[in-house]
């Protein structure tokens, strides 16, 4: 069973918007062993979308197309497929209803352009949009089975997965695709750990990528059912944590935020945070996370550094003598921190993102982050390479890795 994916936006094709409704549309058939065969994206034009259409249906068994549905005149989906189908549109009353109901719910009027959204091209049928307003549209074209879906990504995965799901024919077997995070050891030292793995022929493929210094260990099963893809997966992430050990941080979403707050939850501790370089980046990993109120209680960010002294104590003879970036530094950032916020941890963080600010004995690059905890105080000492993007990102996950290892 093959599929194409179809992007439809003028915003697709001049690089504004990123098309991610192809990567998770993809990432879905594909759990349902439905493999795709390519994505295509087209602009917001009534040929080139009949054109594409009629190619993917005469490859493909499954054509899922996205994008265009709505009532503005740079939406032509629906006049593309009709003209591939050649069948004229017509008001489907039922849609209508729909429609006009959704604006009374939310006490808006609708205006005449919303009607267009319930045209349907003649043989086809609309799929419901619980979502918003434009609704979808199934179709029989060439032989195979067209389902037309709105842009919007979080309405695509509603009509996805409550309307088109049910209607897709079974494919061959599935395919399970999962992901290990390792934080703290370099590509080539993950990659030989598991070389054996990554090798071995069969069902399962093994393989790593890099972000952010997260190197993160891919894992592809592929079997009759998803019972049986999912235990080599286990099996697979079972071998990876062993040959990897505390290098490893989480598996799918999870991210190093999360894995400190389930942490500091489980210990019922907290945490505060000073960050000069990284200018409240740390902070954010970890109040991206619902309810890190629970354990965050707050962080300064530090940069001057009169306001090191004021904020958390710092000597004045410890700036003068070793500079703002110092172990000596870090080290009483994050002694201050955890005295004045009252915290059972602290992390202190100061370095040289860059692109200036070195010196003969201070590299770019150069990060010193202290975590203090209770009678400790912990200093490391990194040079990590990289733009100053790259070196403040770094530098914040590596922090919440050093608290991370302190806890386990
Ligand atoms: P609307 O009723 O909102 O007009 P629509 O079906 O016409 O819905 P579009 O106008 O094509 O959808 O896109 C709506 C929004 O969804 C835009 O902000 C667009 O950037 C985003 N979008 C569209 N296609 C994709 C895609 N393939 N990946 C990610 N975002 C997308
Ligand atoms: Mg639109």
């Amino acid at each position: 069973m093959k599929a194409i994916i179809l992007g439809v936006g003028n915003e697709l094709i001049s690089g504004q918007t990123v098309d991610t409704n192809s990567a998770y549309l993809s990432r879905e058939l594909g759990r349902r062993g439905i493999e795709t065969l390519r994505h295509e994206t087209v602009g917001d034009e009534t040929a080139a979308i009949a054109g594409a259409l009629s190619r993917a249906a005469a490859e493909a068994e499954i054509v899922l197309v996205t994008g265009g549905l709505g009532p503005t005149a740079d939406d032509v989906t629906r006049y593309g497929l009709a003209s591939v189908m050649g069948a004229e549109l017509q008001l489907d009353g039922q849609c209508l209803r729909e429609i006009e109901d959704f604006f009374q719910r939310r006490g808006k009027k609708m205006v005449l352009a919303n009607r267009v959204q319930a045209m349907i091209p003649r043989g086809a049928e609309p799929m419901a949009n619980a979502a918003g307003t434009a609704p979808g549209i199934v179709a029989t074209l060439d032989g195979a089975e067209v389902f037309v879906m709105p842009g919007v990504p979080y309405e695509m995965r509603d009509m996805f997965e409550s309307s088109v799901l049910p209607r897709l024919p079974a494919g061959d077997g599935v395919i399970v695709h999962h992901i290990v995070h390792t934080f703290g050891m370099g590509e080539s030292d993950v990659g030989e750990r598991i070389e054996d793995l990554m090798r071995a022929e069969g069902e399962v493929t093994i393989g790593t990528t890099v972000s952010e210094g997260m190197v993160s260990v891919r894992i592809i099963a592929s079997a009759e059912t998803i019972e049986v893809a999912d235990r080599q997966v286990d099996d697979a992430v079972r071998k990876i944590r062993s040959r990897l050990g505390e290098v490893v941080v989480s598996e799918g979403d999870e991210t190093m935020g999360e894995v400190i707050g389930k942490s500091l939850k489980d210990r019922r501790e907290t945490l505060a945070t000073a960050e000069s370089c990284t200018g409240g980046m740390i902070g954010e990993m970890i109040t991206a996370v619902p309810g890190s109120s629970e354990y965050y209680l707050g962080g300064a960010i530090t940069y001057a550094n009169e306001v090191k002294l004021q904020m958390l104590g710092v000597e004045k003879t410890d700036l003068e003598a070793h500079g703002a970036v110092s172990e000596q530094v870090a080290a009483a950032m994050a002694r201050g921190c955890r005295e004045r916020f009252g915290s059972d941890w602290a992390i202190g963080v100061t370095g040289i993102a860059g692109p200036t600010g070195q010196s003969p004995d201070k590299p770019l690059g150069l990060v010193y982050i202290a975590l203090a905890g209770e009678g400790t105080t912990d200093v490391h000492r990194h040079v990590f390479g990289g733009s100053r993007e790259i070196v403040r990102r770094r530098a914040a996950l590596s922090a919440l890795n050093h608290l991370r290892l302190a806890m386990l």
